[in-house]
């Protein structure tokens, strides 16, 4: 076992491929308060859903309302599957000159620029370009060639995305790029539903939005955390271990809900932009931080980094954990040291 390899807590886990997070509790009632849930609702691709603690159902309902509408506005705009989006259009002419921007597109970018610097380019939502190969090749089963794969390349690099923060506009240093914001829309959009929650009132919530969980305020569980499963995404109810959260985020990156299967090989939808090519060494990272924008664009990072340099930046990180899976080693979770507080005990 290398250095690195001891320094994290191995757990076996017989049979379990990888793992998504579920929410173990729906509806409960603690100290005169009662927990609503909304039911999961389809937004971003993918499903999400709402818990408050609220008075009764008249404000729950306001509250799951009111969040969902905020939710729905960022994926309006950011959501890089609808060519009228703002920022498809963006991605058409920014080439040409410098494009305004919405002061939420401003912060996503900012923070996008920031892990990709930290990742040395792991994490690049200019990816786009590659990204469009992949979504292609999902629905051809053809794999790109040589040449489109460098094409690809040569407009992918964050370094070439200029963003004016003063004046809110952003510019492409070459033609053909593409931002695909897909790896931190989520997480952004949980912590702007958090935020509108709080501002309503809410003592306590939970926002999920596909595996982009965040949770604040008093929870149903124990002591009144909030009690969330890493569970076995092919076998239902199948958990792997419990996490008691509070004022804290989780999300997972896996390579099992989106892939392409060309040949009886997998592809995941996670591209290591360098290459261009599909993550091969992960097959689920699940990261804990404060904020759901940094757990999802972290997520995202480490399943490029790989197991070692992943870990060792995840360490690095203040209030940040991580559970990571190999795909040669599907049954097993590694932990960095700080997921030990989170983990429940039973
Ligand atoms: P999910 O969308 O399943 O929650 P992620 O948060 O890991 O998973 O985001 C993956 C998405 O991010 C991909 O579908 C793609 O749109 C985009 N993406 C792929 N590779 C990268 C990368 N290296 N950096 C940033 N975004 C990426
Ligand atoms: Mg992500």
């Amino acid at each position: 076992m290398t250095e690195r390899g001891r320094k994290f807590l191995e757990i076996g886990v017989s049979a379990l491929i990888a793992a998504a997070l579920g929410v173990l509790f729906w509806h409960q009632s603690r100290n005169h308060l009662d927990f609503y849930n909304s039911g999961f609702r389809e937004m971003m691709g993918t499903f999400t859903q709402i818990t408050v603690a609220a008075r009764d159902e008249q404000q729950a309902q306001g509250f799951i309302d009111t969040a969902f509408e905020l939710m729905k506005q960022i994926n309006r705009e950011m959501n890089d599957h609808d060519p009228n989006s703002p920022i498809s259009q963006l991605s058409l002419t920014a080439h040409l000159q410098p494009v305004a921007v919405s002061p939420e597109l401003v912060e996503v970018i900012e923070t996008s620029l920031y892990y990709s610097k930290l990742s040395d380019g792991a994490f690049d939502i200019t990816v786009g370009p590659e990204t469009q190969l992949w979504r292609r090749m999902q629905k051809t089963g053809q794999k790109p060639s040589d040449d489109e794969l460098s094409e690809a390349r040569s407009k992918v690099g964050y370094e070439k995305l200029i963003l004016d923060k003063a004046n809110r506009t952003v510019k492409f240093a070459v033609e053909g790029m593409k931002l695909d914001v897909g790896a931190i829309a989520k997480g952004y959009a949980v912590d702007l539903a958090v935020k509108i929650l709080q501002e309503r009132g809410a003592v306590g919530g939970m926002v999920d939005i596909g595996g982009n969980i965040r949770c604040f305020g008093t929870g149903p569980g124990k002591g009144g955390l909030w009690l969330i499963g890493l569970q076995d995404p092919r076998k239902d109810n199948a958990i792997l271990l419990k996490l008691r959260l509070n004022e804290m985020s989780v999300a997972t990156s896996g390579d099992y809900r989106r892939f392409a299967v060309i040949g009886g090989q997998s592809y995941s939808h996670i591209i290591n932009p360098r290459s261009a090519g599909s993550v091969k060494e992960l097959a689920s990272v699940s990261v804990i931080a404060p904020l759901a924008v940094d757990a999802d664009a972290l997520s995202t990072t480490v399943s490029v980094l790989g197991k070692e340099k992943g870990l060792a930046l995840i360490e690095r990180l203040k209030d940040t954990a991580a559970i990571v899976m190999t795909t040669q080693e599907p049954g097993k979770m590694i932990q960095t040291p700080g997921t030990e507080r989170f983990v429940e005990k039973e």
